[in-house]
């Protein structure tokens, strides 16, 4: 059989993501030879073991990583700096440093510092995940046909870069490489922003008097159960992402929220034709993601 891309992988944060790498690893092959588990709490490495789907659980990070080619930072972004001050000193020369952290800039700023000499450091983020969290919720296809970003600083070594893209293309995904802040708008406006309206408009509802609160639980349309589903994603993770991409978000909430006013206005002006070509436009937005095969 050919050689596995990597002889030894260490998930550090083993809940959807890191679970669904580990899963991949086992079902798919030719991906890791030997796959480390790693995560804060004994009890979730517990639960790894029994799910069986790692070959080897440390709960010490430094343990974890010691010996490993490819290292992947699988935990909130906001734990990002703390692991990598304590992982550095026990990073073998060769090895590649990565990570899944749904914001790139912050991950330079919090990790690139630890990074010694003779580490490939590329950040990486897949667009793939769902609403659940823990070593449960991983599965082996969770990336097929999904995007992997990879945000390598200026002066990374391309064949480092490649063989981390091959290494996402075997568990299915397909792979660009860009810079960190262009990675971080895009992100605010397909995935951060949806999330802080799916979180709001949940607050909104949670907020109406009691009666009315009732209802909306009782009479939920499909609209108002998809951001439930959205807004139903890990806190610690979505608090990480919020903090960690602050300019970004903030200044496409300003955009939206002039659209939202502009909306407004529309509807008390009786504008009807802003209205439908709203809609229409969205409609159209819609049927580009089925043909792109992206929903
Ligand atoms: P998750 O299911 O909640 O898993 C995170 C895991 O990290 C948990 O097992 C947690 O441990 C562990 N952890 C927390 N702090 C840690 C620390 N200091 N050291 C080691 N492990 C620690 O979250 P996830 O969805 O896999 O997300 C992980 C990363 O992927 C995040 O950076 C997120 O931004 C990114 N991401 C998420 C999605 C998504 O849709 N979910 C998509 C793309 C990228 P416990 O068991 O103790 O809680």
């Amino acid at each position: 059989m050919a050689e596995p891309i990597f002889n030894r992988v260490a998930l550090l944060g083993i809940g959807l993501i890191g679970g669904s790498i580990a899963r991949a690893a086992r079902e798919f092959g030719g991906l890791a030879g030997t796959v480390v588990a790693s995560d804060r709490s004994q009890k979730s490495l517990d639960r790894v073991a029994e799910l069986g789907f790692a070959d080897v659980c440390e709960i010490d990070p430094a343990k974890a990583v010691t010996g490993a080619d490819c290292v992947i930072l699988c935990s909130p972004v906001g734990t990002y700096a703390e692991l990598a001050a304590r992982i550095a000193p026990a990073l073998a020369p060769g090895a590649i440093l990565t990570d899944v952290g749904s914001t790139k800039q912050s991950v330079m700023r919090d990790v690139g510092p630890f990074v010694p000499a003779g580490v490939h450091f590329i950040p990486a983020h897949p667009i793939a995940g769902t609403e659940f969290s823990g070593p449960d919720s991983g599965f082996a296809t969770l990336f097929q046909g999904r995007w992997t970003l990879l945000t390598p600083p200026p002066g990374t070594d391309p064949a480092a870069v490649a063989k981390l893209e091959k290494f996402w293309q075997l568990m299915g995904a397909q792979t660009a490489v860009m810079d960190a802040a262009h990675h971080d708008r895009v992100l605010a406006i397909v995935s951060h922003l949806p999330h802080l309206i799916a979180f709001t408009i949940c607050g909104t509802a949670d907020d109406l008097a009691d009666e009315t609160r009732q209802e909306v639980m009782e009479f939920s349309a499909s609209g108002f159960r998809d951001f439930t589903r959205i807004a139903a994603s890990d806190p610690v993770m979505w608090r990480d992402i919020f903090l960690n991409n602050r300019e970004a978000l903030l200044e496409m909430l300003a955009r939206f929220t002039e659209d939202a006013q502009a909306m407004a206005r529309a509807i008390r002006w009786g504008d009807a034709n802003y209205i439908e070509d709203k809609v229409n436009r969205s409609r159209k937005l819609r049927q580009n993601l089925i043909d792109l095969k992206q929903v």
